[in-house]
């Protein structure tokens, strides 16, 4: 049977069907308005208890739970409050007469059907945390205790239509192996819970995963999206043989988590990470991450309308930098136009978005935005270890003026006497080619260059990130990219410049050790792709490293290059 693999991993086990019972209407009107006040005294005292279960759970369950579970019981707690839902209710009472559960059914009924047709496929995914939610505000109204919690078999493997979020919170899932879902997708809550348990998972299985019994062998194929039901015993053996070698991976990824990225002749390696919010931070820890990369800032400026202000922006920088254990963040100042848009910003339409109005160029132009960031990020500065960085560079004059406004800024914080970093390190990514071919001039003005290797390839392949129809031209071991990328490093090292690569080429494990060979000295990432490239990074030399980099420059074609490096780095 084939799904959607949304946890690696091979789980082999017995099935455990887990059934929930369809909450139905009674159809009972009331017919009083006592009744309707007592009524609606009732539900408000269901969310209060449901709130209160849920309360219990984090008090009693606090060592064992993870951030990833404490935030799920945070979202039931905002859900359960909510004020759409509790009105939507009243208003049933009131005005239809219906009895609280009934009202209820119906008003989260109508939710989910609402958020199961959105487009957004993770708000499709929502519609069963609001399922989840309803059934434990329910579960209060008709009095019911709490159901027993069923206890597992060693090497159970559950199967569901959906599971919720406070089944797997509340479920003890130390003899859970693998999870087997009809419904659900990459973003559904079954997805994200398995994960942070590292527990294989197939969801979106369809129906036809109503055809397993109790106790039917199972095997769950997390890597590949499979589910073998009663398997031929070759299959069990291969798979026993493959479950053997994936364990022995992630053991030996686990293991490097807290050893430094050395190779095995003693160059250190910097990894960082890349991240989009405060929440990451944890994760790139996790991982190995030794600060941040890349901070993407556009995410604080989506999803509103209208511009963060200083103070807002303050907040969020802040909030990074306390969580960073004083490691260098980098945060890369707004990188909007090309594909990425703000309802609230006008962007004219132009032909070529990508070649357009966007990033520094946006700023240099509206200093009143450019300087309302700058000032917030320089207050935060005192928080963390914080650097600046100017995405979209094309030539010396844009960091020019880009280092005049960041003045400014620092001069008007100095008037109103309030505290900032004055030695704020300073960067900018390159990814423009004008940007890798003059690195030896744009050196001389700042303190890090990163090699965005996602834009460089676009603009010195002339080939659209996002058109799937070229996505084959689109080749970062081009030989013109490799050409550009060695000399932004060589020119940033005469020029006392530390240079790291935030775009996707630094995850690459296949670019690696060419990488290192050319002397990159910092790689980000995003966290989960940490581990893998420490792993190759221990296990090789420079004096290999240098080796394969001089081979590869003798090349004169992707071809080759790609070749040469599947077999040197099989
Ligand atoms: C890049 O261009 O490589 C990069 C890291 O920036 P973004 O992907 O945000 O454009
Ligand atoms: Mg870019």
């Amino acid at each position: 049977m084939k799904g959607i693999g949304v946890s690696p991993g091979i789980a082999i086990g017995k099935a455990f069907i887990l059934k929930k019972t369809e909450a139905v209407s009674s159809g009972i009107l009331l017919s009083s308005k006592a009744e309707v006040l007592l009524e609606i005294e009732r539900f408000d005292r269901a969310i209060n208890r449901a709130v209160d279960e849920i309360e219990a759970i984090k008090t009693e369950r606090q060592l064992s739970l993870s951030n990833e579970d404490l935030a799920v019981l945070e979202t039931q707690i905002e859900l359960i409050t909510d004020p759409q839902v509790k009105s939507d209710v009243i208003e049933k009472i009131e005005t239809d007469k219906k009895n609280a559960n009934d009202a209820l059914i119906e008003v989260i009924a109508n939710f989910v059907d609402l958020f199961e047709n959105m487009d957004d496929e993770y708000m499709q995914a929502r519609s069963a945390d609001i399922k989840d939610v309803g059934d434990l505000i329910l579960k209060q109204l008709v009095g019911q205790a709490k159901s027993p919690i069923p206890k597992f078999e060693p090497h159970t493997i559950i199967i569901a239509q959906d599971i919720s979020p406070s089944d797997t919170i509340t479920m003890d899932t130390s003899h859970v192996t693998g999870f087997a879902t009809q419904a659900g997708s990459k973003t559904s809550h079954t997805a994200i819970i398995a994960k942070s348990k590292g527990i294989p998972a197939v969801v979106g299985c369809g129906p036809e995963l109503g055809k397993i019994l109790n106790n039917d062998a199972v095997i769950v194929d997390g890597i590949n999206g499979l589910i073998y039901i009663n398997p031929a015993q070759e299959i069990i053996d291969d798979y026993t043989i493959k479950r053997a070698a994936y364990k022995q991976l992630e053991g030996e990824l686990k293991s490097l988590k807290d050893k430094p990225a050395i190779t095995t002749d003693g160059k250190k390696i910097t990894l960082s990470a890349n991240i989009s919010d405060a929440d990451d931070m944890e994760k790139a820890f996790e991982n190995g991450g030794e600060g941040v990369g890349l901070l993407r800032t556009e995410l604080l400026f989506m999803d509103r309308d209208s511009f963060p202000t200083e103070n807002e922006q303050f907040e969020f920088y802040k909030v990074v930098a306390l969580r960073s254990r004083n490691k260098p963040v980098i945060v890369r100042t707004i990188d909007i136009g090309g594909d990425k848009h703000l309802p609230y910003f006008n962007l004219p339409v132009e032909l070529n978005p990508f070649l357009g109005y966007r990033a520094i160029r946006i700023c240099l132009d509206r200093k009143d935005l450019f300087i309302t960031q700058l000032k917030a990020i320089l207050r935060a500065s005192v928080f963390g270890d914080l650097k600046i960085m100017f995405p979209m560079i094309s030539n010396v004059q844009e960091i020019r003026s880009a280092k005049n406004i960041l003045e400014e800024a620092k001069a008007e914080l100095l008037k109103q006497q309030v505290a900032f970093n004055a030695d704020i390190k300073i960067g900018i990514m390159i990814e423009i080619p004008s940007a890798a071919i003059t690195a030896d001039i744009l050196a001389k003005e700042i303190d890090f260059f990163s090699i965005g290797t996602n834009d460089l390839c676009q603009y010195t392949l002339a080939v659209d990130r996002m058109n799937e129809k070229i996505s084959h031209l689109y080749d970062p071991f081009n030989p013109g990219v490799l050409r550009l990328i060695s000399n932004v490093i060589e020119q940033g090292h005469k020029n006392n410049v530390h240079v790291g690569m935030c775009g996707e080429m630094a995850s690459d494990p296949m670019a690696t050790l060419l990488l290192l060979g050319m002397g990159l000295d910092d790689f980000s990432m995003s966290a989960a792709s940490i581990p893998g490239i420490k792993s190759i990074i221990i296990k090789n030399n420079m004096a290999k490293a240098k080796e394969i980099y001089k081979t590869v420059m003798e090349m004169d074609s992707s071809e080759k290059i790609t070749a040469y490096l599947q077999e040197v780095m099989q």
